[in-house]
C-alpha cells in the first residue's frame, strides 16, 4: 500500500475539515473508486481512501497523524492496529458508507486507549532531567467487579439476541446491491454473554473513569516539544486486553539567562569598555553555576566565546555534551564621573596623536 500520500489529499479535503466533511468526502470517493464500479473503480486507490478515512475519522488517530504522520501512528498503535482493515470483510466498509451500525470485529480483548499529557518543565529540569508526578484521567478496571461488569456473585448467561455468537448478520440494500452486514450484537456488545445483574458501581461497564498518579522520569537533555512514551501506562485494556501507552509531550519554560540551540547553551554577557580593551578573566553563569571565562584583550562586541562541554547533555547519551556559547556585548559608558571623563580625554588625545580617529571629546 502506498503510504507516502497525504491522507487529506487522498480524500480531497482541507486539513481542518470537519468530521462531516470527512465522511462526505469519503463516501464520494469510495463510490467512485469502489472495485464494483465498472467505470471508475480502482481497487488499490479504494484501499488507500479507506485507510485515509479510517485514520481521519478517528479523532485520536487524526491528532497523532497531524502531528507525527503515519510513522507516529505506527509507533502509537503498531502497524496492525493503525491500519486495521482486512479486506476479507467489505461489510465494514459499507457500514461506514451508510453510517447505520457501528461494526466492530468480534469482541475479543481490547487494548486500552493511549493517554496524552502535556508536561511543563523548567529549563534546568529539562537539561538535568527530573522526576515529575502527574495525575491523569484514565479508564481503569472497576474495583468492585474487577472489570467484569457483573455484580459480585451474579452469573453470566448466554445472550439470546445472538445465541452467544457476539455478532448479528443482516442483508442490506445498498448502492452496490445486496450487502451482508456483520455487526456486533447490540445486546451483549459482542461478548456473547450478558450478566444477570450489573455491577452497581460501574453500571455494568466494567471500567470507571478515575484519576491515577504516575511518576514520570524525564531524561536529561530533553528538548521542548519532545514526545516521551511509556508502554503500558495508558488506560486499562478491556476483556484481558493490554493497557494503552502514555505519551508525555514536554514543554520547556524559557529561562531568563540561558537559551538553548540544539546541544549548545547560549548566554549574552555584557563587559565594560575597559574589560574589552584590556582583557581578563570574568565569572559567567553556566548551568553548573558560575564559571571563569577568559576574555582576550581587544575583544569586539558580537564576538562569541566558548566554554567547551558546558552545554546540553545528549538525550540517551548524557556523557556527550554541547558547549556554552557566550555572546559578548561591549557596553559603552553613558555616564562618566569627573575622573573617568579625564581618563577618556587623555585616552582620546593619545589616540589622536597616534593618528587615530578623532573622538570629538573637547
Ligand atoms: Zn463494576
Ligand atoms: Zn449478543
Amino acid at each position: 500500500m502506498a503510504q507516502a500520500k497525504d491522507l487529506y489529499e487522498l480524500l480531497d479535503i482541507s486539513r481542518d475539515a470537519t468530521e462531516d466533511e470527512i465522511k462526505k468526502a469519503f463516501r464520494q470517493q469510495a463510490r467512485k473508486f469502489h472495485p464494483d464500479n465498472k467505470e471508475t473503480g480502482n481497487e488499490e486507490h479504494f484501499k488507500e481512501i479507506n485507510q485515509a478515512y479510517e485514520i481521519l475519522s478517528d479523532p485520536q488517530k487524526r491528532n497523532i497523524y497531524d502531528q507525527y504522520g503515519l510513522s507516529g501512528l505506527k509507533s502509537a498503535y503498531g502497524n496492525a492496529e493503525a491500519f486495521n482493515f482486512g479486506f476479507g470483510d467489505l461489510s465494514e466498509i459499507f457500514s461506514q458508507f451508510f453510517g447505520e451500525t457501528k461494526v466492530h470485529r468480534a469482541a475479543g480483548p481490547e487494548r486500552g486507549m493511549d493517554l496524552r499529557y502535556e508536561l511543563e518543565t523548567d529549563f534546568l529540569e529539562a537539561i538535568n532531567g527530573c522526576t515529575k508526578e502527574i495525575t491523569v484521567q484514565s479508564h481503569e478496571d472497576c474495583k468492585v467487579c474487577k472489570g467484569s461488569g457483573a455484580r459480585p456473585g451474579s452469573k453470566l448467561k448466554i445472550c439470546r439476541s445472538c445465541n452467544g455468537l457476539g455478532e448479528v448478520r443482516r442483508v442490506q440494500e445498498s448502492f452496490f446491491g445486496h450487502v451482508t452486514q456483520i455487526t456486533t450484537c447490540p445486546s451483549c456488545q459482542g461478548n456473547g454473554k450478558i450478566v444477570e445483574q450489573e455491577c452497581t458501581e460501574c453500571k455494568g461497564k466494567g471500567q470507571e473513569l478515575t484519576k491515577k498518579t504516575i511518576d514520570v522520569k524525564v531524561p536529561c537533555g530533553v528538548d521542548d516539544g519532545a514526545r516521551l512514551r511509556w508502554g503500558g501506562k495508558g488506560e486499562a485494556g478491556r476483556k484481558g486486553g493490554p493497557p494503552g501507552d502514555l505519551y508525555v509531550i514536554i514543554q520547556v519554560k524559557e529561562h531568563e539567562i540561558f537559551t538553548r540551540d540544539g546541544q549548545n547553551i547560549i548566554i549574552e554577557q555584557k563587559i565594560s569598555f575597559a574589560q574589552a580593551a584590556l582583557g581578563g578573566t570574568i565569572k559567567v553563569p553556566s548551568i553548573e553555576g558560575e564559571k571563569p571565562l577568559h576574555i582576550p584583550g581587544g575583544v569586539q562586541s558580537g564576538t562569541v566565546l566558548k566554554i567547551p562541554g558546558l552545554g546540553v547533555p545528549k538525550l540517551n547519551n548524557p556523557a556527550r555534551r554541547g558547549d556554552q556559547l557566550i555572546q559578548i556585548t561591549v557596553e559603552t559608558p553613558n555616564k562618566l564621573s569627573g575622573e573617568e571623563r579625564k581618563i577618556f580625554e587623555q585616552l582620546a588625545k593619545i589616540q589622536e596623536e597616534k593618528g587615530g580617529k578623532k573622538f570629538g571629546i573637547f
